[in-house]
């Protein structure tokens, strides 16, 4: 229509903007489980936005901390002087993080985090006379964003194609063929054979040369991969046998996503540092931060070699109105219960995705917590056209999903109702039935 902008200027990230721009679709409002269109549709969002609006759009308590935050304190230079809401944040954000992770560098992205984990994991070996641990393991299928350090961890190939990434990185096999055409409930098998493949690349390069493992508890980006029974406690083990750190990218599995306020309380396996960001916020305001342990954290500041510092922050490291709302956030996660929530609705959301089954296609549905994954076989010769279709039937529908290439990736905000759990399933399920 004529109320459309010009949508040549913004250049949007990655390849949507191709797709986008033959078929524009712009949102103009969100409110609770919902977005508005231009055109005054409502679409049930279906992916939490970008796996971030944990606790639903349009929360006035955020808004409200926000407003009184930029008249208060609108920016503080965190290099020079702190503030007391960023260490009520930081002290509060202790409080739900899996236990001895008690400090905590704040970012303004998941990719800003995980660029400072694996800075921080070489600074911890070098302040303890180990400076020659400098290699990094990630994992094929990773998604740890677009830095030049989290896109050398990752390993969705497509993403690093034309950069250069660093040397000295290398990558686990990814865990997707255990789950794979499994329609599995739970976790796949087989997690502590997959695991060993570490101690392999270990034997390659050395222990000695080693800084740290990358993984995502639950790969999200990928498609939904849950880590198999027993994959993420020996990761920790063979990390502990070696010296070499483990973290875990919690950037979508944190806050509530899988049934706990982190994955690795979930999964019951402790890593040395905890990348995030997403939910930290809601989404709302733009910041990230890093779950460090105290030991990690003391060597780093105490170490034989700790007058090497660690030179690493960024202007608006603990931005006073990020705090103030994710303070604001906190307090709604806290109230309304929301990470529980999150798990007594998991069955309900478990058993709604496998009713789908059936649909043509449909060769695996996959879900953990209020993450879940429903994937088509791919069309011939086309890989990726049944996705995008699913995706744009689905708006058409009144439903927001996620496609990467043929896997249509849900994660629902934490508020959803059970009503809303069926009318997601059935917009779905209604698109996959109409496809070819
Ligand atoms: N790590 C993981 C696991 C992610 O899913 C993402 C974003 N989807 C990132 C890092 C990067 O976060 P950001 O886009 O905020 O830089």
């Amino acid at each position: 229509g004529d109320n459309r902008p010009d949508l040549a200027a913004w250049w949007m990230p990655f390849t949507a903007n191709r797709q986008f721009k033959a078929d524009p679709r712009l949102l103009a409002a969100a409110s609770g489980m919902y977005y508005r269109t231009v055109e005054g549709q409502e679409v049930l969002d279906g992916t939490s936005g970008l796996w971030c609006v944990n606790a639903g759009h349009g929360r006035a308590e955020i808004a409200d901390a926000v407003r009184q935050q930029l008249m208060t304190l609108d920016f503080a230079p965190s290099f020079q002087m702190g503030h007391p809401i960023g260490f009520e944040f930081a002290q509060r954000l202790t409080k739900i993080a899996p236990a001895g992770m008690d400090r905590v560098f704040f970012t303004n992205s998941g990719s800003e985090s995980v660029d400072t984990a694996l800075k921080i994991a070489m600074a911890y070996h070098r302040a303890r006379g180990e400076g020659q641990r400098t290699k990094l393991i990630g994992r094929e299928k990773g998604y740890h964003g677009v830095g030049f350090g989290g896109l050398s961890v990752g390993g969705l190939v497509n993403n690093r194609r034309t950069f250069v990434t660093l040397p000295g990185v290398d990558h686990l096999p990814s865990t997707y063929d255990l789950t794979r055409n499994a329609f599995s409930r739970g976790l796949p098998a087989h997690g502590v054979e997959k695991a060993d493949a570490l101690e392999g690349l270990i034997a390659l390069h050395g222990p000695e040369t080693i800084a740290a493992v990358i993984v995502e508890p639950v790969a999200g980006s990928a498609g939904v991969l849950p880590p198999p029974v027993g994959y993420l406690a020996r990761l920790r083990e063979i990390c502990d046998r070696h010296g070499i750190l483990l973290i875990f990218d919690e950037v979508i599995t944190g806050f509530g996503r899988v049934g706990a306020p982190f994955a690795s309380q979930a999964f019951g396996v402790t890593p040395d540092l905890m990348t995030t960001a997403k939910g930290l916020t809601n989404g709302v305001i733009p910041m990230g931060a890093v779950f460090v342990k105290r030991g990690v954290h003391d060597a780093i500041v105490q170490g034989p070699e700790a007058a090497i510092e660690f030179f690493h922050g960024y202007t608006y490291s603990g931005h006073p109105v990020a705090c103030a709302a994710g303070l604001a956030v906190l307090d709604i996660y806290a109230r309304e219960d929301l990470f529980a929530r999150g798990a007594a609705i998991a069955p309900l959301w478990e058993a709604a995705l496998h009713s789908l089954h059936a649909q043509p296609h449909v060769i695996d549905i996959r879900n953990v917590g209020l993450m879940g994954a429903v994937e088509l076989s791919p069309r011939e010769g086309a890989p990726g056209a049944r996705g995008y279709e699913v995706l744009v039937k689905a708006l058409a529908a009144g439903l927001l999903v996620r496609a990467t290439g043929d896997i249509i990736a849900l994660s629902p905000p934490l508020i959803i109702s059970e009503a809303q759990v069926g009318a997601l399933v059935e917009i779905l399920g209604g698109v996959l039935a109409g496809i070819d």
